[in-house]
């Protein structure tokens, strides 16, 4: 029995999370559940999306190509995992949960939907009005608690917050729902990479676009604004910037190739790499229209492995509104009018970018 149980144990870590079967028809994805596991389901037209905790997953991103599936994506969140499913058109899902007393997995079924039988001419009701959804924007306001982020005429944690509420109020104005990845001085989770992690999971499919919005230092004085979406591959001299952001120290050269490697592997995902298109058309509007307010020095819109944006499937990026420790910008951003300028320019940017570019 000893034996039997070392081998349980020595197995567990090697099954894939989830295990996938082809069918006939079908495409089965099951889901090896802990005792203590537990998981909501939620299904947008194009993406199934399952919340895990209690469970030891690895991330993953696997292209599937099945008649019903195009692919999945496994986001390892602290001691949970948030699985992505990307749908084909006309599937249905059907889900069973599996319990024989010794294990529980959940079933996951991606059918091919039977046609529906078109009714007759005449008696075809008229399509529904089309009832205009509420846009969604995600704002992440970077570091706070524990995180001061950059120190120097300003605090970032402040200075994030106090622009990502006052771009709330003027989104809102406008009738878009605005999510905020915090709305105080806190932090999500003392440990750094869990906190990212949270983050990043609020760049779901439901929502429109992220903005992550951040304050810059360098140890010369150095000045300017600049916008990123992400990119795997690492400019040099941005090293040390891409580093801090990411948790600073050896976490966040951990988490910069975490998010390098998610790069390389998005390469591979075409949906992964149209939605960077949008990212990066987002990231022009954002930076432009700052740029056109502040005068400020252009440092470009520029890709970099942050790992708040790695795995974003939409538009996300990650703003560095100036540098805390500039003699010239860091005062400028004391000023509740420069900031005030500053959301201004970014909900502009962000409207014409909901309005497809008007
Ligand atoms: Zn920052």
């Amino acid at each position: 029995m000893r034996l039997l149980a070392f081998v349980i144990v020595w197995l567990a870590p090697v099954l894939a999370f989830p295990r996938l079967g082809l069918h006939e028809g079908y495409t089965r994805l099951v889901f090896d559940l802990e005792a203590r596991t537990q998981y909501q389901l939620a299904q947008s037209p194009d993406t199934l999306t399952l919340r895990f905790s209690g469970i030891g997953a690895g991330a993953a991103d696997v292209d599937v190509s099945s008649p019903q599936v195009a692919s999945y994506q496994v986001v390892v969140v602290g001691n949970g995992a948030t699985v992505f499913v990307r749908l084909k058109p006309n599937v249905e899902v059907k889900t069973v949960v599996l319990d024989d007393g010794n294990r529980r997995r959940l079933v996951v079924d991606v059918l091919t939907a039977a046609p529906k039988p078109s009714p007759p001419a005449q008696a075809r009701p008229l399509p529904p009005k089309p009832r205009p959804q509420p846009k969604v924007v995600v704002l992440d306001p970077g570091h706070g608690g524990l995180d001061p982020g950059a120190v120097g005429f300003v605090v970032e944690k402040e200075v994030t917050l106090d622009l990502a509420l006052r771009l709330r109020q003027l989104l809102q104005k406008e009738g878009i729902e605005v999510i905020l990845t915090r709305s105080s001085d806190t932090h999500l989770s003392p440990d750094k990479a869990t906190d990212l992690g949270l983050r990043a999971e609020m760049a779901n499919s439901k929502r429109n676009l992220f903005v992550s919005i951040h304050v810059n230092s360098a140890p010369n004085a150095v000045q300017g604004i600049e916008t990123y979406y992400f990119g795997s591959t690492l400019d040099q001299s941005l090293l040390a910037q891409v580093i801090r952001e990411n948790g600073g120290g050896e976490l966040g050269q951990r988490l910069t190739r975490e998010a390098q490697s998610v790069g390389e592997r998005l390469v591979r995902d075409l949906i992964a790499q149209s939605n960077l298109k949008f990212s990066r058309q987002l990231a022009h509007y954002v930076q432009g229209a700052l740029l056109q307010a502040t005068g400020a020095a252009d440092r470009g819109v520029r890709q970099a492995p942050f790992y708040v944006i790695r795995n974003a499937r939409i538009p996300a990026i990650l703003v560095e509104v100036g540098f805390a420790n500039h003699p010239v910008e860091g005062r400028r951003l004391q000023t509740s009018e420069y900031r005030q300028t500053l959301a201004l320019a970014m909900a502009r940017a962000i409207l014409r970018f909901l309005n497809n570019g008007e």
